[in-house]
């Protein structure tokens, strides 16, 4: 069961929650453009960073903690020869930060050598992990990723590439969006449900794969499309084309809303939509849904932005006389809040990361705009401060429904127990965060304003089911999916 675990049992376990690349190119090392990706991908995991290449002979990795800019120097790039490569961000967790954990997993064996980079997270490692192990297989980790390295080397022993894939596939269950490489070949695997997102794009030279298409606009290279679920796209080595074979179909999608609510960069194209598009129609929507007429709609900056100016924009087109302004100066050198590993340290974060600009709240009523609340830490704190600053009210709206389970598909959510809307009301929230009202934007308007049906979405995070079942979570999604073990972390 969730409730009652400790924040050790969960932060205690290796996570994989990140952006990973793929790249192949006709004729020039395939380094600097990964790490470039890197770079673009940055907000989806800032704990370590790694690239793996390889010359036609040769792996070569090179795997640091931090971030981008840290992890690497010029030199490592420059080592780092081959047309081929792949790289990988991986998101902070407040335990087992070590270089351990960080990817791509690179392993060499009697088929050859394989660098592989997974964002998601598997349900049924734990199962696969002991049957490998049963069979001779030693560990060095304990995450998924190694597992799906693991079964994927012992498949190619038996078969070509793309029926070991296809076998791998039909064996792990849950969410990973894969960049790999085979000796010189990159390969981009995308899970059944396109839980996490995975994106193909063609350069002069060659194609790239990318959990988000931002990083593939930073090399002047243009979205081809989306990796369909349950597809594998096969780079040529030669930077000249790419082969897709359909491996597992499903009835339906379960691609991740909170990949448009917070996660990916808002200047992504994710399934089609653009994210930032879609915030601002979310905002558009909660206006509709919740508006409150009071002089001002200010952002949390930067995640409630493009909320609030849909929200505005709705506003004023329905006579409200409220005005946009920006009320919070932001920090842009203090990172994501949940870096931090204790509750007392998230707090100072919040206090060091925003400063309220007086001239748009002092005695005025304020409507803060936010995308998510998680445990309710940013917006009780930035109630506070804008009281502080001499806010007559302050009025809370929220782009996307209370997040009351946590996600085992992939993202850091927090724990049951953290979650302050996991057995509170509306009403209850909006006292404990101080706020005079506070509205949520119900799941109904959300997949309207993604243009998905909620049977195309995963939001167990805000309804406790789950395209897989999981034991001691209620699932009654879908009888015809896997039913597999928790997650180890549970
Ligand atoms: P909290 O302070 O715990 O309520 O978290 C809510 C704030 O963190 C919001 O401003 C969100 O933009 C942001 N946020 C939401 N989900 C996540 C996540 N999984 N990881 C990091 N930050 C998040």
């Amino acid at each position: 069961m969730s409730r009652g675990r400790s924040d050790d049992a969960v932060f205690d376990r290796p996570t994989e929650k990140c952006g990973v690349v793929g790249v192949s190119l006709a004729d020039r090392d395939a380094a600097l453009p990964t790490y470039y990706a890197l770079y673009a991908l940055q907000h989806r995991g800032q704990e370590s960073a790694g690239i793996v290449t390889h010359d036609g002979f040769q792996q070569h990795q090179h795997v640091g903690m931090g971030l981008v800019g840290d992890a690497f120097d010029e030199d490592d790039v420059e080592a780092l020869r081959g047309n081929a490569g792949i790289g990988h961000v991986r998101y902070p967790t407040a335990g087992s930060v070590d270089k351990s954990c960080a990817q791509p997993f690179s392993v060499s064996f009697k088929g050859g050598a394989l660098g592989l980079s997974h964002n998601g997270n598997l349900v049924n490692a734990d199962e696969v992990r002991a049957r490998l192990a049963d069979q001779g297989h030693a560990f060095t980790s304990d995450g998924d990723t190694e597992v799906i390295a693991h079964d994927l080397a012992r498949n190619l022993l038996e078969a070509d590439l793309v029926p070991a894939v296809e076998r791998t596939m039909n064996r792990i269950h849950g969410s990973y969006s894969l960049t790999i490489t085979h000796d010189d070949t990159v390969l981009g695997v995308r899970d059944p449900l396109g839980n996490r997102p995975l994106v193909l794009g063609e350069l002069e030279d060659g194609y790239v794969l990318a959990s988000e298409s931002a990083a593939i606009d930073t090399f002047g290279g243009d979205l081809v499309r989306d990796v369909r679920p349950g597809e594998l796209v096969v780079l040529h080595e030669d930077g000249a084309g790419y082969d897709s074979h359909q491996l597992v179909e499903e009835p339906n999608t379960a691609h991740c809303f909170f990949e448009y609510v917070y996660f990916a960069r808002p200047d992504s194209v994710v399934d089609e939509e653009l994210v930032y598009e879609v915030r601002r129609e979310l905002g558009r929507h909660l206006w509709r849904e919740a508006g409150v007429d009071s002089d001002v709609v200010m952002p949390v900056p930067d995640s409630g932005r493009a909320f609030a100016s849909g929200y505005a924009e709705q506003a004023q087109d329905a006579g409200s006389g409220v005005e946009f302004a920006e009320g919070l100066m932001k920090n842009r050198y203090v990172g994501r809040t949940f870096i931090m590993p204790t509750q007392s340290a998230r707090e100072r974060a919040v206090r060091l990361k925003l400063n309220p600009i007086r001239s748009t709240v002092e005695g005025r009523s304020v409507t803060l705009v936010d995308d998510s609340i998680v445990r309710g830490t940013t917006s009780s704190q930035l109630v506070d401060l804008l009281r502080e600053a001499g806010a007559n009210e302050v009025h809370v709206r929220i782009g996307a429904p209370p997040i009351t389970a946590p996600c085992y598909m992939g993202i850091d959510m927090a724990t049951r127990d953290e979650l302050i809307a996991a057995d509170r009301s509306t009403e209850e929230i909006a006292d404990e965060i101080g706020a005079d009202s506070l509205s949520y934007l119900p799941l109904d308007a959300v997949t309207a304003a993604i243009g998905k049906s909620e049977a195309d979405l995963c939001a167990g995070c805000v309804t406790g089911e789950y395209p897989f079942d999981v034991a001691g979570e209620e699932s009654d999604r879908d009888a015809e999916r896997p039913d597999v073990d928790a997650p180890a972390d549970d």
